[in-house]
């Protein structure tokens, strides 16, 4: 599964809600005296496009003076609202929030690339101080009771009633998102609450960066010919890499980040270094000592609890699904119920497959979670005639690049220039301009940050710099593409496998969600969607790689430039279902863990236990670990954005299996009529429209699960 990070309160609230400051330090005075003359992080974005962030003017002594300037000039900015002595109306107030904290969306936005992707020791100082205020801030906004009236008012005016749709549902999501955060409590709950979320996100902010440290600190050399059996040259040549920056020269380092570890895992013939790697990943933020993530997830656990019943929910499930699409967590435990079962089913097929080769070898083992990917890929091997290393040399990450620049051509009638006219934050990061095909309008800018690095988080994700809106003439949206790819050689082409292909098309979908939007107002723009839905548009784009209209053009043999042949992409087809119990029981049991979590109420929780007993009750494969286990899942622990929420991906792949039978029902993958039914009621319109009635209006009725179990070649009844 991929990773969708978007900053959160942009995702939550978007720009108009990043709201007031939070006055505890007492240097605040000197704060606001700043401005954008002697700190270059609060002027406004200058260049070509409308303006673009100014990643070359980035100091880090300068974030917190920026951040400190810009909250206090977004509470200046929410409060003039709430002294408003004109009745309360639209105009007013929604549309005046909407158009507040500019300043710290810019600031935070080189924030949030430094936090994410230019990360240090010295820039984590600032973290650790700027995260509990900014968290602050947000609530001085919520809690705020003359600005809450006059929304109040707006949402149960009759003039409501003659906004637009689009007006009305963010005068409904203004209303329900200031309820959510305890707008309507007395002032000691109020107070509690605030204490609670600054908490929090301190916790969070640990979290993090114990997780980071122990990917950065730990690591495996390999010294010797012997300790690199199996591994292919393309995992020698990035372990050799890796050896330089991590000041062991003339070994080989697997550090301790998937990237390095799976690929690792797969072809190391030596089963004593896998199980070390494998041990060492699976333990981070497990360890003891000071990076140990056990006692924080208690303590979180426990202050999300707690500000639930505050709010008025049984748990924390409870709030975080409100406003899903699943809306309760029953539903969404009802459809992890229902793929869990066949999944496990699969997972014992497996397993029989793998321990019937190794005893075929002679290799007088039991397979153990250290040998899954190895003899996954022995079997896969054995069984289809496919191996991995052969598809490889066809999937050139910058080809597949102009693979999906085509396929959004096909779609979306997009086209993709090249740009240096704008600042990077790092020599490794490239711009394109986006443009309509026919009109030659330009729609965007797209940041592509593709290669790994020291400070930059693992995995792959999405993010929007500016969203597409129109309050104040027409703004267009910058979004960027960040990927762990281990950089080539200078001149050598990347070389990816499948499963990155398809992460990288995955993240490109995020992308294309955010270039489509055509909406009014920022709170309601591109991604800033249900998360249980936010999903649907990037799984939905993975289908494309495996076309042959991509593949033919685009999956080029680095060396002789010759396409895939058909029979490979015959044998990659047949594969298809391979392996689907053990992807779906990886993620699975995570999303399961997650969800029971939280919903386990305000019990102290020990997470090592609560860990090991849950995947106990639900049967789990002994061969399998979760896919993120508790002490560095990132995804519930970083923020609360996708806590109680990991079951988003299932949720949203059951849209999107049945969504591509909508192109398969037409005249294929690139239909035009269908692509244009998908723009028009999935990628265009952000939050602008009930998801539910979105896909209804693209699909003609609502989704069936029956697409995703055939997807991953399950029998519903197994
Ligand atoms: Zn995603």
């Amino acid at each position: 599964m991929r990773d969708l990070i978007i900053r959160t309160f942009v995702l939550l609230f978007a720009s108009a809600m990043i709201a007031a400051i939070l006055v505890k330090s007492d240097n605040h005075s000197s704060a606001m005296n700043l401005n954008a003359d002697n700190n270059p992080l609060l002027a406004k974005w200058e260049g070509p496009y409308g303006g673009v962030p100014p990643f070359d003017r980035v100091q880090i002594p300068l974030f917190k003076p920026a951040l400190e300037a810009a909250m206090a000039q977004q509470l200046a900015e929410t409060q003039k609202i709430a002294d408003n002595p004109a009745p309360p109306d639209f105009e007013n107030t929604i549309v005046a929030l909407e158009r507040t904290g500019r300043t710290l969306d810019r600031v935070s936005t080189l924030y949030y690339v430094w936090s994410s992707t230019m990360n240090s020791p010295e820039f984590q100082v600032v973290q650790r101080e700027m995260e509990p205020r900014l968290a602050g801030l947000l609530d001085q906004i919520f809690q705020n009771e003359p600005l809450f009236k006059r929304i109040e008012a707006v949402y149960n005016s009759p003039a409501k009633a003659k906004l637009k749709p689009e007006q009305q549902r963010l005068v409904w999501l203004y209303y329900t998102n200031f309820v959510r955060a305890g707008a309507r409590l007395d002032a000691n709950a109020k107070k509690r609450l605030s204490e609670i979320n600054q908490q929090l996100a301190g916790l969070y902010t640990n979290f993090s960066q114990n997780v980071l440290a122990e990917e950065t600190d730990q690591f495996i050399v390999l010294k010797s010919e012997a300790e690199l059996a199996g591994l292919p040259q393309s995992l020698r040549d990035a372990a050799a890499a890796a050896a330089e920056t991590k000041k062991q020269p003339g070994t080989w380092v697997i550090t301790n980040t998937r990237s390095s570890i799976d690929p690792f895992l797969t072809y190391s013939d030596r089963r004593d270094l896998r199980e070390k790697a494998w041990r060492m990943f699976i333990n981070r933020g497990d360890n003891g000592g000071e990076h140990d993530n056990n006692a924080i997830i208690t303590e979180i656990l426990q202050l999300r609890a707690e500000r639930a019943k505050l709010l008025g929910y049984p748990t924390h499930a409870h709030w975080r699904l409100e406003n899903a699409m699943a809306k309760t967590p029953e539903r969404a435990m009802e459809l992890m119920e229902a793929v869990w079962k066949p999944a496990v089913a699969r997972v014992h097929e497996e397993v029989a497959d793998m321990q019937a080769l190794a005893d075929k070898e002679g290799a007088k083992i039991k397979i153990e979670p250290w040998d899954y990917r190895y003899y996954m890929e022995k079997v896969r091997k054995a069984k289809f005639d496919l191996d991995q290393n052969e598809v490889k040399p066809y999937l050139q990450l910058e080809k597949l690049r102009e693979g999906i620049f085509w396929v959004a051509g096909e779609l979306f009638n997009f086209n993709f220039t090249p740009v240096t006219n704008v600042p990077v934050a790092h020599p490794d990061i490239r711009v394109w301009e986006v443009t309509d095909k026919t009109t030659k309008k330009h729609i965007g800018l797209w940041y592509f940050d593709p290669y790994a690095r020291a400070g930059k988080r693992s995995g792959a994700w999405m993010n929007a710099y500016r969203t597409q809106e129109r309050i104040n003439g027409e703004v267009t949206t910058i979004v960027s593409n960040n990927a762990n790819f281990v950089k080539g050689k200078p001149g050598e082409p990347v070389l990816i496998s499948w499963d990155d292909a398809t992460t990288m098309f995955h993240e490109f979908g995020h992308a294309l969600h955010g270039l489509n939007s055509n909406v009014t107002y920022p709170l309601v723009s591109g991604t800033a969607v249900a998360r249980d839905y936010v999903e649907f548009p990037s799984q939905l784009m993975e289908h494309w790689l495996s076309t042959p209209e991509v593949l033919q053009r685009f999956a080029l043999h680095y060396q002789t430039g010759k396409p895939i042949p058909q029979e490979l992409v015959d044998k990659i087809k047949r594969t298809s279902t391979f392996n689907q119990g053990f992807g779906t029981v990886e993620y699975l049991s995570a999303a399961l863990v997650d969800m029971k979590l939280h919903l386990a109420g305000a019990q102290k929780i020990d997470p090592d236990a609560f860990e090991r007993e849950t995947l106990a009750q639900l049967g789990m494969p002994k061969e399998i670990v979760m896919r993120h286990r508790l002490p560095h899942f990132l995804h519930i622990f970083s923020s609360d954005s996708y806590s109680a929420g990991y079951y988003s991906y299932l949720w949203s792949d059951v849209l999107t299996a049945d969504a591509f039978g909508a192109f398969v029902e037409g005249k294929g993958p690139y239909d035009r009529a269908v692509a244009e039914r998908l723009r028009k009621y999935i990628f265009s319109v952000g939050n602008t429209v009930d998801p539910a009635e979105g896909y209804r209006a693209f699909r003609g009725r609502d989704p069936k699960i029956d697409a995703l179990m055939k997807k991953r070649g399950f029998s519903p009844k197994s």
